[in-house]
């Protein structure tokens, strides 16, 4: 349990320092003076029984209440910051939060004088895996075990016979110190060599060994074996003594696991870090599917949404479904003739006007440039083909200085058996036709 615990930060590695304290006989409009010169959320006032704190949200609270902006801060209702020792490890603080009922600890250092203020969401925020990898040494996580070095005058085959998994390295020392390593790099050229395996170690090693050290964070090792396509990390300390071996999967395993451990121990009080975890991932899902010039799906989008109509289509009855492409007509001259700026706002336009006519159950995506494709679920062909035109004929109606916008549209139902590729190319095939014979058009595919 203990040794899980270390692995945390302390409550000093996290701490807003520098906190600005005003005395308890100001009043809440000084306060906000001061919040407002230092760019504040909060400000800690003295009291004679501790420190008190007055947030944004009490400001609100006392504004909704009709309370006078010149009222002492002493006079509040105070809550009084409950005081942690910056050598504090940030999990007990959950507990703490949830015992004393606040939101807000002061932060004493050694001196017992405050210097910090650490917040519940600071907490939690301190506790993801992310910042966790950010935070931690590999001093702090390398248990001071020995590694296992091998003469540099031991015979290659003795050293080969040693290398049981392949994806093992053995380091190689001289006077006690890191002088090599072999690795499967090195056996692969070895055994293309045909060298003599009866000569040391030393004449076949590789040398000098990259070393990292143990003060660097897990994410900068992480980031480091990736750059080099390392396999391991050889961690050494200031004066060069060989502190550990850790691969990139321990690196990863180590924080994730802990983490995991975490989450099973605090799981009451982690239930809202695993909730905005949840939402920071909808959030980045939803970014990931969506255009940001139009705010319409992408092509990613579309693709994942046509697959799954797919699967629909085999598991429900083989009910049909349509998909639209389109492609504005001439928009490079609309770009020219007018700039990027207004070629955009087509775009946009373009989705509105779209929308106005689609059901909800269709969507409607950007594929790329000036093309679009809408998938119809409920559609068949005929009722497709329908749409399309009325979709052509609302956009023919938009102009922009006397310069016509109008589409061409490929309009395909999807046939049995056919893949999504397959299904696409015909629709491509379908909207080349119509750009072919006039534009302004709707063509259904072949
Ligand atoms: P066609 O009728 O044959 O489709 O003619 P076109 O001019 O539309 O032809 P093409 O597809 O080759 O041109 C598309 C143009 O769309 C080229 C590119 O500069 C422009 N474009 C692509 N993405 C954007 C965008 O995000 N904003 C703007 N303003 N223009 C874009
Ligand atoms: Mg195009
Ligand atoms: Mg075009």
């Amino acid at each position: 349990m203990h040794k899980t615990v270390t692995f945390f930060p302390k409550v000093g590695e996290i701490a807003h320092k520098g906190i600005v304290q005003i005395s308890g006989t100001a009043l809440i409009e000084e306060a906000i003076v001061l919040m407002e010169a230092n760019n504040l959320s909060d400000v800690v006032y003295q009291l004679e029984r501790g420190h008190g704190i007055f947030t944004v949200e009490d400001l609100i609270r006392h504004r909704r209440q009709g309370r006078s902006m010149a009222t002492r801060l002493m006079d509040l209702e105070t809550h009084l910051l409950p005081y942690v020792s910056e050598e504090e490890n940030v999990l007990h603080l959950l507990s703490i939060f949830v015992e004393k009922k606040c939101r807000y600890l002061g932060v004493k250092n050694q001196d017992d004088l405050l210097d910090g203020i650490v917040s519940y969401t600071d907490v939690l925020a301190s506790v993801d895996p992310i910042v966790m990898m950010e935070h931690k040494t590999l001093a702090e996580i390398l248990k001071n075990g020995r590694v296992e070095m091998i003469a540099e005058s031991t015979a290659t085959e003795v050293v080969l016979d040693q290398l049981i998994y392949a994806e093992d390295a053995m380091l190689i020392e001289s006077g006690g110190k890191l002088a090599g390593i072999v690795t499967t790099r090195d056996i692969v050229r070895m055994i293309r060599d045909g060298i003599d395996l009866t000569l040391p170690i030393r004449c076949h090693m590789t040398t000098p060994v990259y070393t990292i050290n143990h003060r660097e964070t897990i994410k900068s090792a992480i980031d480091y074996l990736k750059e080099r396509k390392f396999k391991r990390a050889i961690v050494v300390d200031d004066e060069g003594n060989l502190n550990g071996v850790i691969t990139q999967i321990e690196l990863i395993g180590v924080t994730y696991g802990r983490w995991a451990e975490l989450m099973k121990l605090h799981a009451h009080e982690l239930g809202e870090l695993v909730h905005v975890l949840e939402s920071k991932n909808i959030k980045l899902q939803h970014e990931s599917l969506t255009d940001a010039l139009t705010g319409t799906g992408n092509r990613r989008m579309i693709n994942q949404a046509i697959e799954a109509e797919i699967g629909r289509y085999y598991r429900h009855e083989r009910q049909a479904f349509s998909i639209l492409l389109l492609d504005i007509d001439f928009f490079k001259k609309i770009n020219d003739n007018f700039g990027h700026p207004v070629g955009d706002e087509v775009l946009k336009l373009l989705c509105l006007k779209a929308k106005t006519l689609l059901r909800i159950s269709d969507t409607l995506a950007r594929w790329g440039g000036e093309e679009f494709v809408v998938l119809l679920p409920t559609a068949d062909i005929d009722s497709a083909t329908i749409l399309a035109e009325r979709m052509r004929a609302e956009i023919a109606k938009n102009s922009y200085n006397n310069h016509a916008i109008t589409i061409s549209i490929g309009a395909a139902e999807y046939r049995r058996g056919e893949s999504q590729a397959m299904l696409l190319e015909r629709l491509d095939r379908a909207l080349y036709e119509a750009k072919k014979t006039g534009r302004n058009k709707v063509v259904v595919a072949q």
